[in-house]
């Protein structure tokens, strides 16, 4: 079979994506590959094409149990003989499967790297010829990824062992240099080809919000995405708690998921959205890593996380399917607070000395530093996200918030000096310095307690600001430290510092200006609801009675088969065939994401579906 027949009579695709059709052929020509691709570019067809051309057994080398399970799940449903092994098997299924695969009954076996030392799954290696190894997720290999797995060292040796080196295909998401140059070496890949498709998302909208009110922002947000699934990442547990109870009482399909839940209850949860029965999953980032779901259609960052590694890793799991998806990060400056805190009381390595700790910590706060940054640009956010990945600048991209989005520039001169004048004389009279609140409060002519027993309404800047209102003081404040006119110091109790430059704004005439998104309607019409047409999208897809009427039956049949709906097709699939409407059974295989097997199992059903829908709606079909 050629690669082209199997693409589209297994996955029901007509067109390699970009990188896929190099990586299939150096792998079929016995060349290991190192493939860096972004989630959703379709890094499992690169090896599951060369496992079904090559002779022998591919084995595919994935760190999570739920994951192998969708996998096999969904190669079952192509009409692909695929199994795993570990650790949720019963030890008659254990058997059963090991029996099978060393008699050549599959084509792909998923197994936990844990597997590969043991005798047991060695001599299966050797029974079954296995051919190819695909390591997913490889930069779980490397100490500098997020995810290091100690078992995966053991890969190496794996492939040593046996009789016959297969070919090694190595596959992840996330590679810095570092952790490309890990994979290779400690993979011991040979003289691999290095195909990195770039970060890119073209998919994802990417926005970040300041709302005074996030869960009145949340709320408008999920009314506009409505019957969409989607995740809500929140920085701690108890937040996710409140987040979730609250958009219950709202009456939202909504579940939750961290690490201080109960085994079961998790699981549960987790089952729940992945099988669509509740479309919000609220969560800490505990939740996500092995998730498979393609039919993600937003992530909302009701915090900012800590940086934009785990930002880009957790917004990326919208959009898998490749429609479009929109990734929101809701911030405020207490989320800065908050991730300070995380980072300085995180868990020390304790194999680190207090050098190398001390090397940890000045590292994660200079990626916080990023992260903030990429909350305060003004310009395009995917060139932010790229450039922060090594990528060049694609400027603007005309899909995220800032290129769409509306500012306005204002002078703040008067502001700074104001600012910069108080900080002078607070450092002329309290040497160690004050922090920025009660600056601030010092600013407004505040009559607290500490403002009056440190005498601050003494100073003549006191007061100088009343009127204001401290969360635009504060936007002002950050603005000079983002402008390098003050500077925030690090430890316990930073205090607010000017900086050599501010003298420019003080005393030299340098002019501040300060780039201002503007506010969005609901916000200024605080809390009143939108009307129904004003939340609609503005494209009607979503809308289309056919999709949704695909979408149900999908449902339907996905429960009567006990797998997730996107199993058995993609939104992507029902989107094209809710555009096609096709009418034979030949039309029905044109469909993208529709191969023999599955248009052999679901065709007569969809194709009946949609017949009945055209004679029932030839008046509202056409538009
Ligand atoms: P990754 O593992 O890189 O995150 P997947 O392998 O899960 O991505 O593929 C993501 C989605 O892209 C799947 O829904 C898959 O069916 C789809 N896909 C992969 N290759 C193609 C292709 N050549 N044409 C159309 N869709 C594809
Ligand atoms: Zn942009």
């Amino acid at each position: 079979m050629e690669k082209q027949t199997a693409l589209k009579q297994y996955f029901g695709h007509t067109a390699f994506r970009p990188g896929q059709e190099v990586v299939i052929d150096a792998l079929l020509n016995g060349q290991d590959v190192l493939g860096v691709m972004p989630t959703g570019a379709g890094k499992s067809i690169c090896y599951q094409i060369p496992a079904l051309l090559l002779p022998g057994l591919t084995v595919v080398i994935s760190p999570l149990i739920s994951l192998m399970k969708d996998q096999v799940a969904t190669l079952t449903q192509v009409g692909i003989p695929a199994a795993y092994i570990n650790s949720s098997l019963s030890d008659a299924q254990y058997q059963t499967v090991f029996r099978r695969a060393t008699g050549g009954a599959y084509r792909i076996l998923y197994v936990a790297p844990e597997r590969l030392a043991t005798a047991d799954f060695r001599s299966l290696a050797v029974q079954a010829a296995v051919s190819l190894v695909a390591v997913d997720e490889a930069h779980c290999v490397s100490q500098w990824g997020q995810d290091f797995r100690p078992s995966y060292l053991k890969i190496a040796a794996f492939l040593d062992g046996l009789p016959r080196r297969p070919v090694v295909g190595a596959f992840t998401a996330t590679a810095t240099a570092e952790v490309s140059e890990d994979i290779v070496r400690l993979l011991q890949l040979r003289g691999p080809l290095v195909v990195t498709n770039g970060f890119d998302r073209p998919n994802l909208y990417f926005e970040v919000a300041e709302p005074r009110h996030k869960m009145t922002y949340l709320s408008h947000f999920l009314d506009q995405h409505r019957d969409q699934c989607g995740i809500v990442y929140c920085a701690t547990r108890k937040t996710v708690e409140t987040v979730c109870a609250k958009l219950r009482e709202q009456g939202v399909s909504a579940t939750c998921y961290h690490a201080g839940l109960g085994d079961e209850e998790r699981r549960q949860n987790q089952e729940a959205f992945v099988y669509d029965r509740e479309t919000v999953m609220v969560a800490t980032n505990a939740f996500g890593m092995g998730i498979d779901k393609s039919n993600v259609s937003f992530v909302v960052h009701y915090n900012m996380p800590k940086n934009l590694e785990s930002y880009y890793q957790e917004a990326g799991r919208a959009g898998r399917d490749g429609e479009k998806a929109h990734c929101v990060l809701l911030f405020s400056n207490r989320d800065v607070q908050m991730a300070k805190f995380l980072i300085r009381n995180a868990n020390a390595n304790e194999t680190l000395s207090e050098a190398e700790r001390e090397q940890v910590l000045q590292r994660d706060l200079m990626r916080l530093e990023q992260m903030v940054g990429y909350c305060k640009t003004t310009d395009c956010l995917r060139s932010y996200l790229l450039e922060y990945f090594g990528e060049a600048r694609i400027l603007p991209c005309g899909n995220c918030g800032n290129c769409k989005g509306q500012f306005t520039e204002r002078d703040i001169t008067t502001e700074a000096q104001k600012i910069l004048s108080a900080v002078a004389r607070v450092e002329k009279r309290y040497p160690s310095g004050l922090g920025i609140a009660l600056v601030i409060q010092m600013l407004r002519g505040s009559k607290g307690q500490r403002v009056l027993r440190l005498g601050l309404d003494h100073l003549s800047t006191y007061g100088i600001m009343r009127g204001i209102d401290q969360q635009t003081i504060r936007s002002y404040i950050d603005h000079l430290i983002s402008e390098g006119y003050l500077e925030q110091t690090d430890g316990e109790y930073p205090v607010l510092r000017r900086t050599v430059r501010s003298s420019d704004v003080l005393f030299h005439g340098a002019q501040v200006t300060l780039k201002e998104k503007q506010i969005g309607r609901w916000e200024r019409a605080s809390g009143s609801r939108l009307s129904k047409s004003e939340i609609r999208p503005a494209d009607g897809t979503a809308e289309d009675g056919l999709f949704q009427m695909l979408r149900d039956l999908r449902m339907q049949l996905a429960q009567k088969e006990g797998v997730p709906a996107y199993i058995v097709f993609s939104n992507a699939a029902l989107l094209d065939m809710a555009a096609r409407r096709p009418r034979s059974m030949a039309e029905f295989l044109a469909v993208s994401g529709v191969g023999q097997v599955k248009a052999r199992r679901y065709g007569a059903q969809f194709l009946r579906a949609i017949r009945i829908w055209a004679q029932q709606g030839t008046d509202t079909a056409e538009d």
